[in-house]
């Protein structure tokens, strides 16, 4: 039985991870939950576990759900993010999983390492802006982490039995997010309901926006070179419409083995809360018989300037993927209220980045400082 620890619980993942707990109650008990703005979903879950702490937004946010749930401990804030990620300090069945969306994913992610506490991780921004105090972390203690990102979970997959050190390349899938059938002059008048639509998958607002710019691919290689410790000029994008490869990982013998299944982030989700074991998910299986083709076309890094300035990004490395991240959230977050148009996300994030002097090695506290007046600047500036 595992005891699971599940920050963001109200969003697209961490929904599909009740699912699972609930199809599976003899191998999971839900420990702790932590929201953000949707306390009605909060309340909902909380009435069907047994739960020892939730975490909410803030103290106005606190008070309403400690009417509702008397005997469950409530904490609020980024601190209670960290507290829902270290409770019960000696639970040896304790897993974190990390659904939540955004930096804000980082410290408590540090925390669970810092008790030896595994994490399953979907919040891919806590490798982008801290991947290498993540893995310094790692190196000193006991916890691991493991992939939900599909991409990754992909890869994990494919690495299983193998010996790394033999693997030439990863070949990171890339549906090419909603515009992918668009010219660039096209964009210029696309809408935001237009970009919210997804062809393949059914995901969280910015992770759909992170698609349709194809920063979440920069994002996605990013995060490959720090979870597998692989050089970034060996991890190549490829788009793949279809979304039926996750992923691939080349050999040097020239074998590429590839996970293949439908898109539905259940299977990724559940093969990480089962590792190593395999059970029945509750995703439909592929059919051969209804699929006529795959198809595959290299990436033009002109047609998605995002995802070169990621890759430049990490190759340059300290701060500069600290400014990447955080001027992408303003920018995504200004773009959903509809202050921004979509072209301007890609020129807002570029010029943070333009004008950034890196500092090497950033420290937690320089990240959060620098993360913080990025996005003062922005939203300073366009949200008006
Ligand atoms: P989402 O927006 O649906 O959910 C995010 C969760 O985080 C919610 O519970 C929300 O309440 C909480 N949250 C948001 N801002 C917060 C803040 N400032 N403080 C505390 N909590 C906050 O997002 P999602 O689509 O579930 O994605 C979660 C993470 O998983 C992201 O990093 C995303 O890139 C990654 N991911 C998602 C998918 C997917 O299919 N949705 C696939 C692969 C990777
Ligand atoms: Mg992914």
């Amino acid at each position: 039985m595992k005891n699971i620890y599940l920050l963001g619980a109200t969003g697209s993942i961490g929904i599909q991870t009740i699912e699972i707990i609930e199809e599976y109650p003899e191998e999971f008990n839900l420990i702790a939950i932590s929201g953000y703005s949707n306390l009605e979903k909060l309340i909902e879950i909380g009435s069907k576990f047994s739960l020892e702490m939730i975490s909410v937004k803030d103290n106005h946010d606190a008070d309403v759900i400690k009417e509702v749930f008397p005997d469950i401990q409530i904490v609020f804030g980024e601190e209670g993010l960290c507290e829902l990620a270290k409770l019960n300090e000696n639970d040896e069945d304790g897993v974190l999983i990390n659904a939540l969306v955004g930096m804000v994913g980082l410290k408590p992610t540090i925390e669970a390492i810092k008790i030896d506490r595994d994490i399953l991780l979907a919040n891919k921004e806590t490798l982008v802006v801290g991947g290498h105090l993540v893995n310094a972390l790692l190196k000193e203690h006991d916890a691991k982490l493991y992939p939900i990102d599909s991409e990754h979970n992909a890869i994990w997959q494919a690495m299983q039995g193998e010996d790394t050190k033999k693997i030439k390349s990863l070949i990171i899938t890339a549906s090419g997010g909603s515009f992918r059938d668009k010219t660039r002059d096209e964009l210029k008048s696309v809408t935001l309901k237009d970009a919210l639509s997804h062809p393949n998958w059914n995901m969280g607002n910015k992770i759909t926006i992170d698609s349709a710019t194809m920063m979440n691919k920069g994002f996605e290689i990013i995060e490959a070179a720090y979870l597998f410790n692989i050089s970034i000029e060996n991890i190549k994008p490829l788009i793949h419409k279809e979304s039926i490869i996750h992923s691939m990982v080349e050999y040097v013998d020239g074998s590429i083995i590839a996970q293949m299944a439908n898109p539905d982030m259940r299977l990724p989700i559940s093969y990480a809360m089962f590792y190593p074991k395999r059970i029945k998910s509750l995703i439909e299986p592929l059919n051969f018989d209804k699929i006529s083709s795959l198809n595959f076309k290299p990436v033009d890094y002109d047609r998605y300037p995002l995802l070169k300035l990621a890759i430049d990004c990490f190759k340059i490395g300290g701060s500069h993927r600290t400014v990447l991240n955080a001027a992408n959230e303003a920018a995504v977050k200004l773009f959903l209220n509809e202050k921004i148009s979509f072209l301007q996300i890609e020129e807002i994030v570029l010029n943070a980045v333009q004008n950034h002097q890196t500092i090497v090695d950033p420290s937690l506290e320089e990240i959060y400082d620098i993360d913080k007046t990025i996005k003062k600047e922005i939203f300073d500036r366009y949200n008006k």
